[in-house]
This record gives C-alpha cells, sequence and structure tokens, in this order.
C-alpha cells in the first residue's frame, strides 16, 4: 500500500502509514500510523497542542539508532530531519543548532571555524537530536560534554531552555524530564587550529572505514560496552560473527554492528539480538544491554 500523505491546517508534512523502513538505517522496519515533518518550531507546537493527550510518539532523527518492529508504531513520529536546521553562532565559541542539524554538518562547521571538540561527531550518521537522546560519543568525545544548554519542547507545545544539570547523563545514556524531546543545543567549543580539527576529521572518517561496515545497513553497535570491556570482544570471543538469522548477521569486520544482508525484517535482527545476549552470557558470563532502541510492535 501507498503512504499516504495530507497537509490539514498545519504547515508540516502529515503522511499516514509510513514506512519506517525509509527512515532507519537497518533499512527495515514497520510503518508509523502517522508521520509529522513539522514546517518549523511554531508548527511544531500548534501540532503538538491539537494532539489527543494518549497519541504515543515517537521523535525521528536519521533513525541511524533506531529499530521500529515489523507491526509498525501505533502512534505519531516527529521526524527533526529538514525541520529544525537553526545553525547560528552565539560566540566565537558558542555554536546553536537545531535538533534536525546532521552531526557530520556541526564537526565539519566547527572545525572549519577553527573549534575543537566536535570532531567525533563527523563519523556519527545522525542528528544533533539523536546525539543529544543518547549522548553519542567517539574516539574518547561525548556530545554532553560539549553541551551549554539545551532547548526543548513539552507535550503540550511548551518551550523551555535546560542545563545539564538538568539531566543525569551517563554512558549513551540521557535521563531527563519525561515528555520533552530536543529542539536545540548551544554546544561550547575550545579555541583550536582549523586545519589539525579538519585533518583529524579525516583521520577518523578513515580509521571508521577501516574497522566498520559502514556501506551495509546496519545501525552501528548494537550493544553498549559493559564496564571495562567491549562488546565486539564478547561477541567476537563467543564465536559470533557470522551468525545469522533470516537476512540479519553479525559482521564479520565489526562484531557488535548487525548488518542487513538485504531482505532482513526488524524480527531477524531482533531475534539475532536476543541469541547474542545469550551466546555470550552463557559462554562470557556477561549480559549485553542493547544500545539500539527498539520500538513498535511485533506482527501476531
Ligand atoms: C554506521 C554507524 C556508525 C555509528 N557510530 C556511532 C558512534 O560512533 N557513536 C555513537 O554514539 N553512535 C553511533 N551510531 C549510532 C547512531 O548514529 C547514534 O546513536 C545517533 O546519535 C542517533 O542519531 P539519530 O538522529 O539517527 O537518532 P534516531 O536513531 O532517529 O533516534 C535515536 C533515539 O533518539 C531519540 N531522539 C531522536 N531525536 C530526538 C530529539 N530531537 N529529542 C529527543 N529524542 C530524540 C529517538 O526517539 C530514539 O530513541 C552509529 C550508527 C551507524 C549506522
Amino acid at each position: 500500500m501507498m503512504a499516504a500523505r495530507q497537509t490539514i491546517r498545519w504547515r508540516g508534512e502529515l503522511h499516514y502509514d509510513e514506512p519506517m523502513a525509509e527512515h532507519s538505517s537497518w533499512r527495515t522496519g514497520g510503518r508509523a500510523r502517522r508521520f509529522y515533518r513539522p514546517a518549523d518550531l511554531d508548527d511544531l507546537c500548534g501540532f503538538l497542542r491539537d494532539l489527543e493527550p494518549q497519541e504515543p510518539l515517537l521523535w525521528l532523527g536519521l533513525g541511524s539508532n533506531l529499530l521500529v518492529r515489523d507491526g509498525g508504531f501505533d502512534g505519531t513520529v516527529i521526524a527533526t530531519l529538514g525541520a529544525f536546521n537553526l545553525l547560528e553562532w552565539v560566540d566565537e565559541r558558542t555554536l546553536r543548532a537545531g535538533s534536525g542539524v546532521t552531526c557530520s554538518k556541526v564537526a565539519r562547521l566547527t572545525a572549519q571555524a577553527g573549534l575543537v571538540g566536535a570532531e567525533f561527531l563527523a563519523g556519527i550518521p545522525g542528528t544533533l537530536g539523536g546525539a543529544l537522546a543518547m549522548n553519542a560519543g567517539a574516539f574518547g568525545g561525548e556530545t554532553w560534554r560539549q553541551v551549554l544548554s539545551v532547548e526543548t519542547v513539552t507535550r503540550s507545545g511548551q518551550l523551555l531552555t535546560r542545563l545539564p544539570s538538568d539531566y543525569r547523563i551517563d554512558y549513551r545514556s540521557v535521563r531527563g524530564p519525561s515528555d520533552e524531546w530536543f529542539v536545540a543545543a548551544r554546544l561550547r567549543l575550545e579555541p583550536g587550529d582549523a586545519q589539525a580539527a579538519q585533518s583529524r576529521i579525516r583521520a577518523l572518517l578513515a580509521r571508521r572505514g577501516e574497522t566498520q561496515p559502514t556501506r551495509e545497513p546496519s545501525c552501528g553497535s548494537t550493544f553498549r560496552n559493559p564496564p571495562g570491556d567491549y562488546a565486539a570482544r564478547l561477541i567476537e570471543a563467543a564465536g559470533l560473527k557470522g551468525m545469522s538469522v533470516g537476512g540479519a548477521c553479525v559482521s564479520e569486520k565489526h562484531a557488535n554492528f548487525i548488518i542487513n544482508t538485504g531482505a532482513a525484517k526488524a524480527s531477524d535482527i531482533e531475534a539475532l539480538i536476543v541469541q547474542v545476549q545469550e551466546q555470550v552470557e552463557q559462554t562470557q558470563g556477561i549480559r549485553l544491554e542493547t544500545e539500539v532502541r527498539i520500538v513498535g510492535d511485533r506482527t501476531t
């Protein structure tokens, strides 16, 4: 069935029955009952105010850390990409960026300006909003280390400014007020050398290309690293590289990546996740926790 597209009184785009496989870097998953891409912040606030109070909401950046089960998401997806594109310098060291801006853009822009601290974002294929929600990090860098403040929106369409101290921030984990989402952030960087920052970006991207299956559909690291160890090392030690369920396969190149070899269903990926967890626990004595977010309904 084709996804319907309709614009009502809001200025954004409202789609019904939207295939979420088109919005997940795993390239699979069910449909969302409604999918809204706001025109801008005002439009989003109006849309949120008009929602039924119980309507389930799923915020979406680039879907690079998200698996929507095959039964789909029975609620409304709010898509930030292309909606919150704000980029402005607050001062020579502070960038205010919308949550729909890509991480690579933030990295490039700040490096070009001779600022250091956000180079690690270059290879993270998500939005700033996703990076804030996940406390995305790589090569020693972490999103929230650079955050001066965030701007959020509540379910009732109220805009707020919050400080990092309003959140409990850990490795790939951010806990804060519920029913509140990121629309922008002020990122504070250190002054440095533009050439050096840009060549660091090139080096980090090259390293990813060498060690990760970046050309195949995945959501990056499937599991969080347990304290003092690496999920990839444990999965490899359990002999699980290459293990597959349907079209989902543990990457031979990086054991913490599960790739869609072509026709994986979300249920294949989830079943493989469970098998990896069970086998790593049995053979290595450690229960891996998922880093990827799994949402939606199973098919019956
Ligand atoms: C090849 C590859 C490499 C990767 N490498 C890394 C890496 O090095 N480090 C790393 O940390 N991650 C990595 N990832 C995972 C992923 O890119 C990050 O988690 C990224 O931050 C997700 O951003 P996104 O915009 O795609 O979020 P999505 O996948 O769209 O969403 C992720 C979560 O954030 C929530 N969310 C999204 N936007 C908002 C918002 N505005 N407000 C509130 N909640 C929101 C969603 O509801 C969901 O729960 C990689 C992924 C891939 C495919």
